[in-house]
């Protein structure tokens, strides 16, 4: 983390880039691997070379596996637990919002092995920049999935978060500086959140000496998502209802969706002091920013975030979209960045 510390307004991605067309079908969440055994492991990692040079050659600070190695972002996780039938599934609303067809919980949950260990590591040995990782949070592991045993969300966001407490310490040992939790749920479940949601995150970050990071945002731009948006007003407010108290929390950092979206960037006042991985691309759309609409954006930022705690970065991740998109974004984040950066230091 030495190295962080030293950049002004360090990079870095949500997490997801795009697949490469003989891995996985471009421009599709969720596609099914096109490749098997072996072949998938190697496919894989040549997949997560070139997610990485895309992030080097663009500039950024910090850099990530592009998620080339998983399918969901939940549920490639949960495939490696115990206690889960991929077979028996049922239909649930996630997030509130739609239909899904998703595993079951049958028994007591654990993990037997590591997940994404051996990723990590094959990332780390590919770069001396400081890498980060994510990982699905608690709470919205269970949103994703049909409880038919310990019929409590709470106990098994709980039993979710002891799992990815041994997960996270095993990346922390593999060099990994930053691990980041995805939990989108915390945008819906305001209640939850605040009675057990934040406690059941700490849970997962018990022991770590790496940084740790939460996003929170309002997804990728498929339409569900963007139907949603639609009924929310012209202000979105939800980080009002859970800011106060992830101020107060453990994690270091807080992701959270900034360019082209109705948040009010005053919200951000809320966890002044707080690190802030502020989202300044917007992933919803395949109009690619300019420098200055991002170096406006992260202007705003500055209002609110002090310029040491801001980590410019993508609205959400951005597996749906095209290379040729998602690579011109790469480039107006790091331009946008360089811009605030040379005003910062003049
Ligand atoms: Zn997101």
């Amino acid at each position: 983390m030495k190295t962080i510390k030293k950049i002004l307004l360090p990079t870095s991605t949500a997490g997801s880039l795009p697949k490469p067309s003989w891995l996985a079908t471009p421009e599709t969440l969720w596609s099914d691997w096109k490749l098997h055994g072996q072949e998938l492991i190697e496919g894989k990692h040549d997949a997560l070379r070139v997610a990485l040079q895309e992030q080097v050659n663009s500039g950024l600070d910090i850099v990530s596996d592009g998620e080339q190695t998983r399918q969901h972002f939940v549920t490639t996780f949960i495939e490696y637990l115990t206690g889960v039938d991929f077979e028996n599934r049922k239909v649930v609303k996630i997030r509130d919002r739609y239909d899904a067809s998703v595993p079951t919980v049958v028994g007591p949950v654990s993990r037997e092995k590591s997940v994404f260990v051996e990723d990590a590591k094959f990332l780390r040995q590919q770069t001396k920049q400081p890498i980060k990782w994510a990982l699905p949070g608690p709470m919205t592991m269970i949103d994703t999935l049909y409880d038919d045993y310990y019929k409590s969300r709470e106990t098994l966001a709980w039993e979710f978060a002891k799992i990815l407490n041994q997960e996270a310490k095993e990346l922390e040992a593999a060099g990994v500086d930053i691990i980041q939790f995805d939990e989108p749920a915390f945008n819906v479940f305001f209640d939850d959140v605040n009675e057990w949601g934040i406690a059941s995150l700490e849970r997962a970050i018990e022991g770590l000496k790496c940084e740790t990071a939460v996003h929170i945002c309002y997804g990728y731009g498929i339409k569900a998502n963007t139907d949603w948006k639609k009924t929310l007003g012209s202000q979105w407010r939800q980080y009002e209802q859970i800011l106060p108290k992830l101020k107060n929390s453990d994690i270091d950092i807080i992701s959270l969706e900034c360019h082209n979206s109705r948040v009010p960037v005053d919200l951000l006042e809320l966890i002044r002091g707080k690190k802030v991985m502020v989202g300044v691309i917007d992933v919803a759309t395949n109009t690619i920013e300019t420098p200055e609409e991002v170096a406006n954006t992260l202007r705003e930022a500055l209002k609110y975030v002090d310029a040491d705690k801001l980590y410019p970065c993508t609205n959400c991740g951005m597996a749906p979209l095209s290379r040729e998109v998602a690579r011109g974004k790469l480039q107006a984040l790091s331009a946008g960045t360089a811009i605030v950066r040379k005003e910062l230091t003049n």
